[in-house]
């Protein structure tokens, strides 16, 4: 029976990766904070005695997770996906910062001490490691899966946004800098996703992770309102997932950055999507046409090498927004929310 450690086992994405592993029988072992959202999780789940859970309330508290490994013995692959994932606080050095990096220090360093079978750990890094807020949305630069967002630490304390890309960027460093110094006997993948958008794996919660935010900010628009054409890049939250069990079961994997990405996007597109496939919600039309245009703004990416290792078509920005409205307008009809 193979056994597989995932942190922040009741986030938006690690939930999809869950739910590939359990189609493979591979027996869980996930971290969440508390009692109530193991139990809630586990209820989702099918078949459920395949997931246990550990409660690991701060994964920036020393030694966070050394109880939850001593504990399982016997895993083969690790899936370090929890780190805070938002913009918006006033004390970015602790709520983002501090939790993203000494959260990839502490699962780290308990592999070493406490499972000594671990082959592959696969970290869950971003996008933002690899350029900064700033890069993003620079036209005349481009940047492709060598490239690192080099932001200090010192000037990433004031401001929640350059706050995430920092400590996205400093934590992934340190997984690096980590294997060069103690050489251990995993390999490491980092994957590096831009904004991951879709629906949940196991039904819609109250508030919604922070990349899908921007499609309860758009149906919740008055016909004639206007709206922040936010952009960036895009991928499927299922494509990210198939990427994350792609990392446990390729050796070329190993040692890699896969930017995972299948283009970019801007609100007028999500929203053009919208009004062409549920025109009842009478959403504003904005400049109907024209997002794709705006998002010549942003910096050019290019990913060929990770498309060509995942060697996988990913899901159209056009189905994406289709299935997450479709799952949302679903949830708010029946009012019945899971997770
Ligand atoms: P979620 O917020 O849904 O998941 C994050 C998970 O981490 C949650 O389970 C959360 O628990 C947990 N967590 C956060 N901080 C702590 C902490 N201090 N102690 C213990 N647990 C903590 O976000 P996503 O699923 O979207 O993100 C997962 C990973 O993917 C993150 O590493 C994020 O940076 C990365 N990523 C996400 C992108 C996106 O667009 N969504 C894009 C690129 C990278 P709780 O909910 O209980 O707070």
């Amino acid at each position: 029976m193979t056994k597989v450690f995932i942190t922040g086992a009741s986030g938006f994405i690690a939930q999809h990766i869950i739910k590939l592993l359990l189609a493979r029988n591979y027996e869980i072992i996930g971290t969440v904070r508390t009692k109530a959202k193991g139990e809630l999780l586990r209820s989702c789940l099918s078949p459920t005695d395949k997931f246990t859970y550990e409660i690991v309330s701060d994964i920036a508290e020393p030694g966070a997770f050394d109880h939850a490994l001593k504990k399982n013995p016997g895993i083969t692959y690790v899936f370090h996906a929890a780190s805070p994932c938002f913009f918006e606080t006033t004390d970015p050095e602790h709520d983002i910062l501090i939790p993203a990096i000494r959260g990839t220090e502490n699962i780290l360093s308990a592999i070493v001490k406490y499972q000594p079978e671990v082959q592959r750990v696969v970290l869950t890094s971003s996008d933002a490691a690899i350029y900064s807020n700033e890069d993003e949305i620079n036209s005349k630069l481009s940047f492709n899966e060598s490239n690192w967002n080099n932001t200090k630490y010192e000037d990433a304390l004031n401001d929640g946004i350059t706050a995430y890309y920092c400590a996205k960027a400093l934590a992934e460093k340190y997984a690096w800098e980590f294997m060069l110094k103690n050489i251990p006997s995993f390999g490491l993948v980092a994957i590096n996703p831009v904004y991951v958008f879709g629906p949940q794996a196991y039904g819609v919660p109250e508030n919604l992770n922070a990349s899908n935010e921007l499609f309860t900010k758009l149906l919740n628009l008055g016909p004639d309102e206007k709206f922040d054409n936010e952009m960036g890049g895009f991928i499927d939250v299922r494509d990210i997932a198939s990427a994350h069990v792609f990392a446990i079961d390729s050796k070329e994997a190993v040692g890699r950055r896969l930017l995972v990405s299948n283009g970019q996007y801007s609100a007028q597109m999500i929203l053009d999507i919208i009004n062409k496939h549920f025109p009842q919600l009478n959403l504003p039309k904005g400049n109907e046409g024209t997002g794709e245009y705006d998002t010549m703004n942003l910096a050019r990416v290019n990913n060929s090498a990770t498309r060509k290792l995942l060697n996988r078509r990913f899901n159209s920005l056009e189905n994406i927004v289709v299935d997450t409205v479709s799952q949302l307008l679903d949830s708010r009809k029946n009012s019945k929310a899971h997770l």
